[in-house]
């Protein structure tokens, strides 16, 4: 029987190369990758072997690649336990844990390693990094970039998202400059954090329908415009927005035909440490600047100033609330 086509895509999140696997029934079957690379899925059907084709190579060949669980279990087998932090796992989480590692008893109790692993802070994230689902995004022919819209449940993280897109690739993706009433402060650059614009401006912009969004926070307005939109896809970059859902539809015209990406959040406990953590962090430098964000921002500015300047100021806002 042929095997099952699925058109599923991945990104690999480790080095793989078949040459110096030992488990793998045939060498020469086997495809070579790297952390980063993408790859077509085109059979899951043996729970073990995988296989899968390169995405962007000019011959591209099927060939074999350990699966999620079987690469899941050994690296959960190899891990050093100097890593290992002894901390509390709740039964219910281990039991989930011991479930998604399919470990049997005899294996947990005879591999040390993975029993301390248990305790871990990496293995209570059960983050052990081998696949992770990706979709293909392609621009149209000759076409601008699209819009992405990111909505989700507040504290959800769709700043953090999108600041962590901003690092990845500052080149590719783009966020757009509001426009406020309030007066600049004395290290800011007009057209960098903000559009400083005249109350009466901003009003007659309301009235002209040029803005996507709008509040009013201390007696000044704010608001991100259209025409801050297409100045980031003129750029040729993927344009990453967060707003309220409502906000929507002023967005799905013929003109960005939006990506819209619904974030879905964390388990309440993943959230619940994410958080935790960025309380931890968040203490005030000698600038009055939130500490943990000011690293973000040092690494920002350096990166990309214009693009990046706007984000920082969206998470000292955040913070100081
Ligand atoms: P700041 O004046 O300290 O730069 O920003 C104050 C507040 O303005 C932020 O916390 C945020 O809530 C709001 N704000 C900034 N930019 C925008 C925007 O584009 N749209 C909306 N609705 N509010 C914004």
């Amino acid at each position: 029987t042929p095997a099952k086509e699925t058109k599923m895509l991945v990104r690999a999140l480790f080095d793989y190369d078949p040459i110096e696997d030992t488990a793998i029934p045939c060498k020469e079957a086997g495809l070579a990758f790297s952390k980063g690379d993408v790859l077509q899925l085109m059979s899951q059907d043996d729970s073990t072997w995988w296989q899968a084709k390169r995405e962007g190579d000019a011959n591209p060949r099927a060939g074999l690649i350990p699966s999620k669980p079987f690469q899941e279990r050994r690296f959960s087998l190899r891990r050093p336990t100097a890593l290992v932090q002894p901390q509390k796992v709740s039964s219910r989480r281990s039991s989930i844990l011991r479930r998604s590692f399919r470990l049997s008893r005899k294996d947990r109790k005879t591999n040390k390693s993975m029993y301390e692993c248990k305790k871990s802070d990496l293995y209570d994230m059960a983050d052990v990094p081998t696949y992770e689902e990706v979709a293909a995004y392609r621009r149209p022919p000759g076409g601008r970039h699209r819009l992405v819209v990111l909505v989700g449940p507040t504290g959800v993280g769709l700043n953090e998202l999108k600041r962590k897109l901003l690092i990845s690739d500052p080149q590719h993706f783009g966020v757009t400059v509001p426009h406020t009433t309030r007066g600049r402060r004395s290290q800011e650059s007009d057209g960098v954090e903000y559009h400083f614009i005249s109350r009466h401006l901003f009003e007659t912009d309301i009235q002209n329908n040029k803005f996507v969004e709008y509040g009013e926070y201390k007696g000044n307005y704010y608001g991100t415009s259209l025409d801050s939109v297409r100045s980031v896809l003129s750029k040729n970059k993927v344009c990453l927005l967060d707003v309220q859902p409502h906000t929507i539809k002023h967005l799905r015209t013929a003109e960005f035909k939006p990506f819209i990406v619904f974030v879905k959040p964390p388990p309440i406990e993943r959230l619940r440490e994410s958080r935790k953590n960025a309380k931890v962090t968040s203490e005030k430098d000698d600038k009055g600047l939130t500490k943990a964000f000011s690293c973000f921002s040092e690494e920002a500015r350096f990166r990309s100033p214009g693009t990046f300047a706007g984000m920082f100021r969206y998470d000292r806002a955040q913070c100081n609330e």
